[in-house]
């Protein structure tokens, strides 16, 4: 893990900028690759991850597991955070002022990690970051948005693995919507990769122009 985030995880283990830091037995930073190009983020701790201290351990956890390792990765290959780092008790959904409070340290991570494609898990994490955005219409779907703080940024909306374990419809709905994760990851890097290439041609346009400038005040100099 990077210095930044050990760091970030150090200074939130006591925070009490919410009421959930009443309630919580453990506070539940995230965990995974600080470099990772998958970064998944869902709603909040349960229980098992409140008693644990890590992100989806419990048997919503053991399905995102299964999921990632559907798409040939593993959990130590991706990162994974919630849009709340307390468990809310008895697993209630967070309130607008805890997902407030908390959310710059998930924006921390985002600059850290700068993920290439962001998944979001379930309806409260895409409303954190697509607001108005039905899970129902989007799930599936990746979307280009340019979000305050972190930039241009692609998102991957998918059901939250705890709804597909009470709708074993959904289960089938995540698997497929999880298929396409590897093009879509590849497409962005290749298109990052298009912009890496027109950055740098732009550069050398830039450095030409001022070599032109420089041989030009140059022949003013030794010319005249
Ligand atoms: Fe702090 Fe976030 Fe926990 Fe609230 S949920 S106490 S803001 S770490
Ligand atoms: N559900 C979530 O949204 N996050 C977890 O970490 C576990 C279950």
């Amino acid at each position: 893990m990077s210095e930044l985030l050990k760091k970030l995880e150090e200074d939130l283990r006591n925070c009490q900028k919410c009421g959930l830091g009443k309630t919580r037995t453990n506070l539940v930073f995230g965990e995974g690759d600080s470099q990772a190009d998958l970064m998944f983020i869902g709603e909040g701790p349960g229980k098992r991850e409140d008693e644990l201290g890590k992100p989806f351990v419990g048997v919503a956890g053991k399905l995102l597991d299964e999921m990632v390792e559907s798409i040939d990765l593993t959990r130590k290959e991706v990162y994974i955070a919630n849009v709340v780092k307390c468990r809310p008790p008895g697993n209630r959904d967070p309130l607008p002022d805890e997902v407030k409070a908390c959310w710059p340290y998930l924006e921390q991570q985002l600059k850290e990690i700068k993920p290439k494609l962001i998944i979001l898990l379930g309806r409260h994490s895409l409303d954190r970051f697509l607001p108005g955005q039905k899970i129902s219409q989007v799930h599936g779907q990746a979307l280009r948005r340019d979000f305050p703080g972190i930039g241009r940024q692609v998102f991957f909306a998918a059901y939250h693995p705890a709804a597909a374990l009470y709708q074993q419809s959904l289960k089938a709905t995540l698997l497929e919507d999880f298929k396409r994760i590897p093009k879509i990851l590849e497409k962005i890097k290749e298109e990052s990769g298009l912009e890496n290439k027109k950055e740098i041609e732009d550069l050398r346009e830039e450095n030409k122009k001022e070599q032109i400038i420089k041989k030009k005040k140059q022949s003013k100099l030794f010319g005249e």
